[in-house]
């Protein structure tokens, strides 16, 4: 990070899951941790946890799909810190019914609206403010789904998972002149709470095999610790009996 002074960091879908680790591993980091997402009592517990360890926190209650919501908490962060240096889109959502014959259009629009324009509407609300810094890095929760169609995730989320990563590739091909950057994190499957939209939820013995939130929460904090001028276009992470690897840029 470019400023010596403090670093901000904004987590959408902070209150479970993968949002909620990355804030804490930030937070532990010395980054004052603002985590959004669409249920307070989920973000104030996880403020409370960052007290706790002597991190700085606050929740700010929005729905990405709301184009206000996210404007009016990007002002407010701005309003009362300065600066945003960091930007992680972890909010993300799946709907049970999967396959083309099941498809209703409310569950597509709904996958759209919060895995993609949520995204777009976030990296949006930030960029003046990391314009102006010239520095600010944004770090998309994408999926191995954005890398490779298989059925299990279904289109909906596959094809918002590959547009996320289209969305990073081309923030960076724009903005990296800039001074900004842009990363996936595509992890393979993370025992988290989404899992639970599944058609058949798996077993714990088959999440204990998984990648864990905490693998994805320390994956974050290592990609915002790199240096300004390190732009990692997308990190596939998978658990060691797949095969992980790290992607440059092309
Ligand atoms: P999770 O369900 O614990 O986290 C998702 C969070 O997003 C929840 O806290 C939820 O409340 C929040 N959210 C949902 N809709 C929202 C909205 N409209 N506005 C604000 N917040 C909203 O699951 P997770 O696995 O931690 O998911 C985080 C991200 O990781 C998602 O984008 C998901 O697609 C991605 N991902 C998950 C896995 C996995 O296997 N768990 C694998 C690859 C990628």
């Amino acid at each position: 990070m470019t400023n010596s002074g403090k670093r901000v960091a904004w987590v959408t879908g902070g209150g479970s899951g993968i949002g909620a680790s990355g804030a804490e591993f930030l937070a532990a980091d010395g980054w004052i941790v603002v985590v959004s997402g669409r249920r307070k009592d989920a973000l104030d517990e996880v403020v409370a946890n960052i007290a706790k360890n002597g991190g700085k926190a606050e929740a700010i209650a929005l729905d990405v799909s709301n184009k206000e919501d996210v404007d009016k908490a990007a002002d407010q962060i701005l309003a009362k810190h300065g600066r945003i240096d960091l930007l992680v889109n972890s909010a993300g959502i799946n709907v049970p019914k999967r396959s083309w014959a099941d498809m209703e259009l409310e569950g597509w629009d709904k996958v759209v609206d919060i895995n993609l324009n949520g995204v777009l509407y976030c990296m949006r609300a930030v960029l003046p403010a990391m314009r102006k810094q010239k520095d600010g890095c944004i770090i998309n929760v994408a999926s191995w789904a954005g890398r490779h169609v298989s059925k299990m995730p279904g289109p909906a989320y596959t094809t918002t998972k590959h547009a996320v990563l289209a969305l990073t590739h081309s923030f960076n091909m724009d903005e990296c002149v800039n001074g900004l950057r842009a990363c996936c994190l595509s992890p393979g499957e993370v025992a988290t709470p989404i899992l639970k939209s599944r058609p058949v939820v798996p077993s714990e013995e088959e999440q204990a095999k998984m990648l864990q939130p905490e693998d994805c929460g320390r994956t974050i904090a290592f990609v915002a610790s790199l240096p300004p001028r390190v732009c990692v276009n997308e990190i596939l992470i998978s658990p060691t009996h797949n095969r992980g690897f790290i992607q440059t840029p092309a």
